[in-house]
């Protein structure tokens, strides 16, 4: 056990989220006697925040989505403390203060913040929320939407990135009008160029989604009902449009959705003196710069440029800094992480992975592109020296796995880059296909298990993709491996049943 874990004060942890309640499980996994004290603000057992947009689809329920039984602390000797915010770490005397007036002693101080919505500072928005506008980050936010579309007609969905795209699709599903609003040329600009961004408008088009471009929201138009303030709409700057006030287009909703983006949680850290930057900045071993006894993990933190908004390298970090923290692997580095963003809205396949935006004048990087903007179908892969070092499957994602497991994996390319967009094509057989999956192909990505460790469990005894969950938890971040799962137990059963000989 490392000098961290075994002298008194142990680890408290701040922010009980995805990445904070995955490090609080996977220390307690190696190390069952280290104190360990999680603070949560939010007073709900740790959720899957991933799965919010399934449960404002209606697709998900709520009590669905937790990540951890609340009697799991009391069995495991965790000390947690939900709804309670921490709200200043002396860092001199190694304690950390709560909002419930509560001060922790801590050897191991783990900041897990995360991230809050970004509600751009224009008029309707400066003294809080109007009732009818609802940022989208936590379940109190998800339910207040579900809430707020009862009865609603129409809806504007601020922000067209994922998060944005992923609320719009929830909510023509419960039978909304939605108009989706976005200030970058084309929808989801960091995931897609804007080749793609197009045709994925004109699928949202054909599921009723309207998409605008390019335009500002400019101010929250709110009316006094029973003297609180209510959101009627929309302003959007320099739209020329005539209804509004100076002359800014108007769109009138009952339901207002901000989807601006996030800002890493960083109060707290900045208050204390540590080092930030975007995010806490930290090293491979996820130490604060500025203090050896603070670690930080997930979007409160910043490893060299990058601060990363996914889950999968969150749970990571997490994985990594359970092994330094307990002693299991005192060699555990986290060394950056490859980015894979599919989307989860009905009708919608998307996924895109690396850099996207390239185009075909860069005479170092091969862009392979089919599109047919009819039938939503848009796809493209770019390569350079052999390499897969991005791709965008949208309308059609049935290779996925193959260009996953390249990137990933920075295989050399097929010498049939056909196949890269058809699966079979050229003779070559899908490598998406259980049957040619090499073991070392990652299968979940929320959980970096791979093809080896789901046969691995088979072989204990593991039938069902359920059973393959509990054990390796695979499937349990996005969820959008669930059919790569069930193919492969589907297979390794098949394989069973062959009579030898
Ligand atoms: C609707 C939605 C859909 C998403 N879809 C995807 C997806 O498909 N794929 C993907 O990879 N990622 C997705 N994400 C992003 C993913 O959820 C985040 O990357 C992940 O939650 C980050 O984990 P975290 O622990 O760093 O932050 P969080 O999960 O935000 O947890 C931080 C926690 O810390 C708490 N906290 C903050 N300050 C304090 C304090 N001072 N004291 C105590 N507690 C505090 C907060 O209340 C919060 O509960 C999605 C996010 C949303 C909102």
């Amino acid at each position: 056990m490392t000098r961290e874990a075994s002298e008194p004060g142990g680890i408290v942890v701040v922010g009980n989220g995805m990445a904070g309640a995955r490090l609080v499980s996977e220390i307690r996994a190696r190390d069952p006697h280290v104190p360990l004290t999680v603070f949560g603000a939010e007073a709900w057992q740790p959720y899957n925040r991933v799965l919010l947009s399934n449960v404002l689809a209606g697709a998900t329920g709520p009590d669905q989505i937790g990540l951890v039984d609340p009697a799991w602390y009391g069995a495991n000797r965790v000390d947690a403390r939900l709804g309670v915010e921490v709200v200043r770490i002396d860092r001199e005397a190694r304690v950390v203060h709560g909002s419930d007036g509560s001060a922790v002693p801590y050897r191991t101080l783990v900041l897990a913040t995360g991230s809050s919505s970004f509600v751009p500072p224009i008029p309707g928005t400066r003294d809080g929320l109007p009732a009818g506008a609802v940022a989208f980050r936590t379940l109190d936010d998800c339910s207040a939407i579900i809430d707020a579309a009862d009865g609603a007609r129409r809806a504007v969905v601020v922000g067209g990135g994922l998060l944005g795209i992923e609320a719009a699709r929830g909510l023509v599903g419960r039978g909304l009008e939605v108009t989706v609003v976005h200030l970058a040329g084309h929808l989801m600009e960091r995931q897609l160029d804007p080749g793609a961004g197009k045709v994925l408008a004109r699928t949202l088009g054909r599921l009723g989604i309207r998409a605008r471009v390019d335009v500002s929201v400019s101010a929250l138009r709110v009316v006094l009902d029973a003297g609180a303030p209510r959101v009627t709409g929309v302003e959007l700057a320099g739209c020329g449009g005539a209804e509004g006030a100076d002359g800014a287009e108007f769109l009138g909703a009952d339901l207002v959705v901000l989807a601006c983006g996030v800002r890493p949680e960083v109060g707290l850290a900045c208050a204390a003196g540590l080092e930030v930057d975007r995010g806490i900045v930290v090293d491979e071993e996820l130490r604060s710069v500025s203090d050896p006894a603070v670690r930080a993990i997930g979007e409160c933190s910043q490893y060299g440029d990058t601060v990363y908004g996914l889950v999968a390298p969150a749970w990571e970090q997490a994985t990594v800094l359970a092994d330094l923290l307990t002693g299991a692997d005192a060699r555990a580095r986290f060394t950056g992480a490859r980015q894979i963003t599919r989307l989860k809205a009905a009708s919608v396949d998307l996924v895109s992975m690396g850099e996207t935006h390239h185009g075909d004048d860069d005479p170092d990087v091969e862009v392979i592109r089919f599109a047919d903007a009819s039938r939503g179908t848009y796809k493209k892969v770019t390569i350079r020296e052999d390499r897969v070092i991005g791709a965008i499957l949208l309308g059609e994602t049935s290779t996925a796995g193959t260009l996953t497991q390249l990137y990933d994996r920075a295989a050399p390319l097929p010498a049939d880059r056909l196949s890269l967009f058809f699966p079979g094509l050229g003779g070559a057989q899908p490598a998406d296909s259980p049957v040619r999956m090499p073991d070392a192909a990652t299968v979940c990505h929320c959980n970096n298990v791979t093809k080896g460790q789901i046969r691995a469990c088979w072989e204990k005894g593991a039938r069902t993709a359920d059973e393959v969950a509990a054990r390796t938890r695979a499937t349990t971040g996005c969820g959008g491996c669930r059919d790569a799962v069930e193919g492969i137990v589907g297979w390794l059963g098949e394989q069973e049943s062959v009579p030898a000989g």
